[in-house]
């Protein structure tokens, strides 16, 4: 069984612009080609879970999107990192959900696709409906990041985040991935000589 970290798009992966519909409007973030270069090189599948309603509310087309989207899937080349998948919802949030998260749906496709294991894969994101979408469907551990609308979500004393880990960027968050998930691994294998 394969594991994956699940990305948010925007304010996770590249700078959040309101409604970002030019693929020249694109900037990755600082340290995200390395850290995700990081996970993949230790085995994780990469995908991207992005809620697009600026598709259903006509600011731009899934035409422009797939623009977007290729030079994401550039830019990530350019450091050898693949995204298995990228995963979009255009329906705006009154509409009835095709995979718009928090739904869990996107990431419940992938692990039967992609032969996932989700209690042993992580969702990362900087809204809590990124960390609401990674409870739904199972995974070990929904990381906010502070970056994008993240820092604004943790100043919320209304939100319990008790749940998620936090982390400074997609940096932190791949470092405590990496961390988290040897540490299961290790446990595993104490189990088993134990038992
Ligand atoms: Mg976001």
């Amino acid at each position: 069984m394969n594991r994956a970290v699940f990305l948010d798009r925007d304010g996770t992966i590249n700078r959040e612009k309101s409604y970002l519909a030019e693929p020249e409007a694109l900037e990755l973030l600082n340290g995200v080609p390395e850290a995700l270069r990081s996970l993949q090189d230790h085995g994780f599948l990469l995908f991207v879970v992005t809620n697009q309603s600026g598709i259903g509310r006509g600011f731009y087309t899934e035409r422009e999107l797939k623009a977007v989207h290729d030079r994401l899937v550039a830019l990530a080349a350019e450091s050898g990192v693949v995204f298995r998948r990228i995963y979009y919802a255009p329906e705006t949030p009154d509409e009835p959900t095709c995979g718009r998260k928090p739904s869990p749906r996107f990431l419940l496709n992938a692990s039967k696709i992609y032969r996932i294991e989700l209690s042993r894969s992580y969702m990362i994101g900087d809204k809590l409906s990124d960390l609401q979408c990674g409870w739904n469907a199972g995974v070990r551990k929904s990381i906010l990041v502070k970056t994008g609308y993240g820092s604004q979500l943790l100043s919320r004393p209304d939100i319990d985040l008790s749940r998620a880990q936090i982390a400074e960027n997609l940096t932190e968050a791949a470092e405590y991935i990496l961390s988290d998930s040897s540490s299961m691994t290790d446990r595993r294998r104490h189990e088993k000589l134990n038992a």
